[in-house]
């Protein structure tokens, strides 16, 4: 939690220094959009400031290389030294193209992870997601939108909640952080509804934080209620670690997080 604590508090610092996009769309253009399937943003037009996300990437590595246990002690001179701003560029491009076989390719010429590096240009890039997102959000309702990936930015979901005036499925984008509505029978990765396909898991006691299992592409969504105060407030990627135990309980039953994180 230290660790989720410094990467957001660096990524915050950093947000700051891209500046606010105003809305392109209109109300009606960004509803229809998301009735049709779309995203409000579209991530292969994102605006990037290279040598910011280099920078950030730089100051995520160095909290990754303190607080980690994993061996990562070569990121260091691997943004310092290997990765110059055209190949970063270019390894820019093809997450935003959500292009992963070209990211594969690419990444497999650094000596590092390429699932490591997918990870510290997924943190890197997410602030400029939220300063895109802020604007799309507040023009399109994304209450009852039934679909596994962001209606913002076409990402997956970290987790979900329930919220608290209504009880109605929220899911939260692990890469912009918007929230949108879905149904509560409803498996985000393979958008199965079959209710006989779809179990969940709970620790005794803690029937409010679930797992929910889909037997149909065998991966899980954890769903925990709200706090019941503010919704806003609701830090969901602190909750994803809070329940970590459901984790290692699905997987124990042979079922795959639907969506990776750095943390998790
Ligand atoms: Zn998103
Ligand atoms: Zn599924």
């Amino acid at each position: 939690m230290g660790l989720y604590r410094e990467v957001f508090s660096v990524q915050r610092r950093f947000s700051q220094r891209i500046p606010d996009r105003l809305p392109h769309l209109t109300e009606a253009q960004a509803l229809r959009l998301v009735e049709e399937g779309g995203t409000l943003i579209d991530a292969g037009k994102l605006d990037v400031d290279v040598a910011l996300v280099g920078e950030l990437m730089g100051q995520l590595a160095e909290v990754l290389v303190k607080k980690s246990e994993s061996p990562v002690d070569s990121l260091h001179d691997f943004i310092a030294n290997e990765l110059d701003e055209e190949g970063l560029s270019e390894l820019i491009g093809a997450f935003l193209e959500r292009d992963d076989e070209e990211f594969l390719r690419r990444a497999e010429g650094y000596s590092q992870d390429p699932a490591l590096l997918y990870m510290l240009l997924h943190m890197s890039l997410a602030p400029f997601f939220w300063k895109a997102a802020g604007a799309a959000v507040r023009k399109a309702d994304l209450d009852q939108v039934p679909r596994g990936r962001c209606p913002v930015c076409g990402d997956l979901p970290i987790m979900g909640f329930l919220r608290s005036e209504d009880g109605l499925r929220v899911l939260e984008c692990s890469l912009c952080g918007s929230r949108w509505g879905v149904p509560r029978i409803m498996c985000p990765f393979c958008m199965n509804v079959d209710q006989g396909k779809l179990k969940y898991i709970f620790a005794e006691g803690d029937e409010g934080r679930r797992a929910y299992l889909c037997e149909k592409c065998g991966r899980y969504i954890k769903v925990s209620s709200a706090p019941g105060e503010k919704d806003e407030e609701f830090v969901v990627p602190l909750e994803d670690l809070a329940t970590a135990h459901l984790d290692l309980a699905a997987q124990e039953k042979g079922y795959e997080r639907g969506c990776r994180t750095v943390f998790s």
